[in-house]
C-alpha cells in the first residue's frame, strides 16, 4: 500500500500502539486513586505530558490535554472570548481555517459576536498586514492557523503576534498548530501566542487525543468541560491515559526522526513531488505560497473529478485525498477562498506525507496520475 494521507491521520507505530496497550492492560489505574498504582500513573501521566510540553517548547503545566486538536481549537476560541469579553466581541480569523474554528466561529456569531475572515491571495498566503488593518477596538481574539491543512501554507503567526501586541496587547492570539506542531519548527515559548491547538494523530499517535497551550497571560481560563476539576480543574474528565501514553511515545519518535538524516530526505520530497507532478498534463498546483511546510501538497488534474482519481488511485493501493479529509468530497472552503475555477476545484487532490514516505511511492502515485489523465475522459 502506498499511503500519501498523512494530513487526515498517521499509521501508529508498534511502540505506540505497545505504549497504549501497556497503559490499557498494566497500569491501568485512575490517575486520580490514591493507592500505589494510581499514584503511580499520575507520576507517568505528569512524565508523558512533560515530554509533549518539551516539544512544544513550554512549562508542562501550561499543557492541558484534550480529546482531540478539535476539542481544543472550540475550546481556545470560548476560553478566549470569555476572557475578553468586557473589550468587546470581534474575531479575526482567516477563510481558510479548519472547521473547527470556522464551525465555532459560526456559533459565536449567533452569541451577537462579529467574526471578520481574512482571505489568502491566490497562491493561499495571509499577509499579517491584512489581519493588522481588520483590528478594531472591539477586538477579542484573533486566530490564525500555523499550517493550512490543504495547502501546506504556512502562517506567519508568531510576526502576527508580535505586531498584534504593539497595536493592543489585551487582545488574546491562537493558532491551530495541528498540521505545524513539530512538521516545522516553532516554540509556544518564543512565540507571543496564548492558545495553541495540537493533535496526536497527525504525528504517529492514537486518534482522540489533543492538547491545549494556554499561556501564563490567560490568569482564569475558563473550562470547557465541567465536572471532576481533572488538569487543574481546567478540563474535566478522567484522563484519557492510555491516549496520553501514545502520544507521548510518538512524540518522543518524532522527535528522532527530526534529528535522524531520513529527516533531510523528507525535507525534499514536497520539491521532488511538486518538480515530478509537472510531467503529468493538465495539472497544476494548488496554493502552498513562498515557503510551504514539506508534508503537504495540493494540485489539480483540470478536467478530471477528484472522486474518480481517488476511486482510481485506491483501486491500485494508492491512497490520496480530496482536499481535508473532513469535507468528504465536497469543494472544500480552502479551494473556495484561492477563488480557483470550479473546473479546478472539483479536480483537486491533497498529497501528504510523513516520515515512511519515499520517492518511489512518489513515483508511483505520479505515474497513477499520468496513466488516470490517459485512460480516462475529462469529465468536467
Ligand atoms: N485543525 C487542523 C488544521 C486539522 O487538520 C485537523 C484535522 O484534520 C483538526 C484541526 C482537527 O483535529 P482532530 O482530528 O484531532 O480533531
Amino acid at each position: 500500500m502506498i499511503y500519501l494521507d498523512y494530513a487526515a491521520t498517521s499509521p501508529v507505530s508498534k511502540e505506540v500502539a505497545d505504549a497504549v496497550c501497556q497503559t490499557l492492560t498494566q497500569d491501568f489505574s485512575n490517575p486520580s486513586a490514591q493507592y500505589a498504582p494510581g499514584l503511580r500513573v499520575k507520576q507517568r501521566l505528569e512524565d508523558w505530558r512533560g515530554i509533549i510540553s518539551n516539544a512544544l517548547d513550554c512549562d508542562p503545566e501550561r499543557l492541558i490535554f484534550t480529546s482531540c486538536g478539535t476539542e481544543s481549537d472550540n475550546w481556545a476560541i470560548s476560553a478566549a472570548c470569555w476572557q475578553n469579553r468586557h473589550i468587546g466581541r470581534h474575531v479575526i480569523t482567516t477563510a481558510v481555517e479548519h472547521n473547527a474554528i470556522l464551525k465555532y466561529c459560526e456559533k459565536i456569531k449567533n452569541n451577537n459576536w462579529r467574526v471578520t475572515y481574512i482571505q489568502p491571495d491566490k497562491n493561499g498566503d495571509i499577509y499579517t498586514q491584512d489581519i493588522l488593518n481588520a483590528i478594531t477596538p472591539e477586538t477579542a481574539l484573533i486566530s490564525v492557523m500555523l499550517v493550512n491543512n490543504e495547502t501546506g501554507n504556512r502562517y506567519p503567526v508568531e510576526t502576527i503576534a508580535r505586531e498584534v501586541s504593539k497595536i493592543n496587547p489585551d487582545i488574546l492570539l491562537h493558532t491551530d498548530a495541528v498540521q505545524g506542531f513539530l512538521k516545522i519548527p516553532f516554540s509556544a515559548r518564543t512565540s507571543g501566542l496564548d492558545f495553541i491547538s495540537i493533535s496526536a494523530h497527525k504525528i504517529g499517535g492514537p486518534k482522540g487525543i489533543g492538547a491545549l497551550y494556554i499561556s501564563p497571560r490567560v490568569k482564569n481560563p475558563r473550562p470547557f468541560i465541567f465536572g471532576g476539576g481533572q488538569e487543574r480543574g481546567l478540563r474535566s474528565g478522567t484522563e484519557a491515559t492510555s491516549q496520553i501514553a501514545g502520544f507521548a511515545k510518538a512524540v518522543e519518535i518524532y522527535q528522532d526522526f527530526l534529528k535522524s538524516p531520513k529527516y533531510q530526505d523528507f525535507l525534499n520530497l514536497r520539491a521532488y513531488a511538486v518538480q515530478a507532478l509537472q510531467s503529468v498534463p493538465d495539472c497544476v498546483m494548488i496554493g502552498g505560497g513562498n515557503n510551504p511546510a514539506p508534508h503537504i501538497l495540493s494540485a489539480a488534474l483540470t478536467g478530471w473529478p477528484s472522486q474518480n482519481i481517488i476511486n482510481d488511485l485506491s483501486a491500485q493501493n494508492i491512497y490520496i485525498s480530496a482536499g481535508s479529509a473532513c469535507h468528504r468530497g465536497k469543494i472544500s472552503h480552502v479551494t473556495a477562498a484561492l477563488k480557483l475555477s470550479k473546473k479546478m476545484a472539483q479536480s483537486a487532490f491533497r498529497l501528504s506525507f510523513g516520515p515512511d514516505t519515499t520517492k518511489a511511492d512518489i513515483d508511483a502515485c505520479i505515474q497513477a496520475l499520468r496513466r488516470h489523465h490517459d485512460t480516462r475522459f475529462p469529465m468536467l
